[in-house]
């Protein structure tokens, strides 16, 4: 079974495909797909913006089609960057232009404020179907970027229970515990009841 990723974010492809590849799907993504352009997500919230990709998806390419949105929202900056998190420090941002912009507004915020969440949700749309779940991980923002792994906020994301940064992590471990990994996990329930031929049960994350 065909399914396309509706990115071209390769990071998050990496992430996906490693969870995914328990399952007999050949993952596809919108570069093989140049004709469909960028996808305007102008929903107010992660789940309409994940919606509005996966269904723009499946009516161009009539495959099942799955996307993510992500969040990361600071309790000391209300809630931002929030569904703003791509484009932060404004238009074609670096990963870095963002974490340093992350940086320099939380400056003055002591350790105890630090609190954060990262959310994904993930749309699922085929035919006759659209399914959405979701994946929380609450955290801290650390004060300096720690560890070299992952991508986006990852080195100033710290996760208490471990003790360390999305960053300092293998990708088994940050998928094992993610927002994503939640999020794909909770999706890969839902989609074992309604093909599951392909979602066989799951015996362990990545
Ligand atoms: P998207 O909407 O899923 O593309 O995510 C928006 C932005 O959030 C991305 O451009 C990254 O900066 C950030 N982001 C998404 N997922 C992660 C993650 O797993 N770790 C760190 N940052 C992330």
């Amino acid at each position: 079974m065909k399914i396309v990723l509706a990115t071209h974010n390769r990071d998050k492809c990496r992430e996906m495909a490693s969870i995914l590849s328990d399952f007999p799907i050949d993952i596809l993504t919108l570069d093989d797909f140049p004709e469909i352009g960028e996808i305007i997500e102008d929903g107010s919230s992660l789940e309409e913006n994940a919606l509005i990709k996966a269904r723009t998806v499946f009516k161009e390419t009539k495959l099942p089609s799955w996307a993510d949105d992500t969040g990361l929202g600071v309790d000391a900056l209300n809630g931002e960057p929030g569904i703003y998190s791509a484009r932060y420090a404004g238009k074609s941002c670096s990963y870095s232009d963002n974490v340093t912009k992350l940086m320099k507004n939380m400056l003055s915020v002591p350790e105890k404020d630090r609190t954060a969440r990262f959310k994904t949700a993930i749309a699922f749309v085929g035919e006759n179907m659209e399914l959405v779940s979701g994946g929380t991980v609450e955290g801290l923002i650390a004060t300096e970027p720690k560890g070299v792994g992952g991508f986006g906020y990852d080195p100033v994301f710290y996760v208490p229970e471990k003790g360390k940064t999305y960053s300092e992590m293998s990708m088994k471990e940050k998928n094992q515990l993610s927002h994503r990994g939640k999020a794909i996990q909770n999706m890969i329930i839902l989609l074992q009841s309604r093909l599951p031929h392909i979602f066989h049960q799951m015996e362990d994350l990545a």
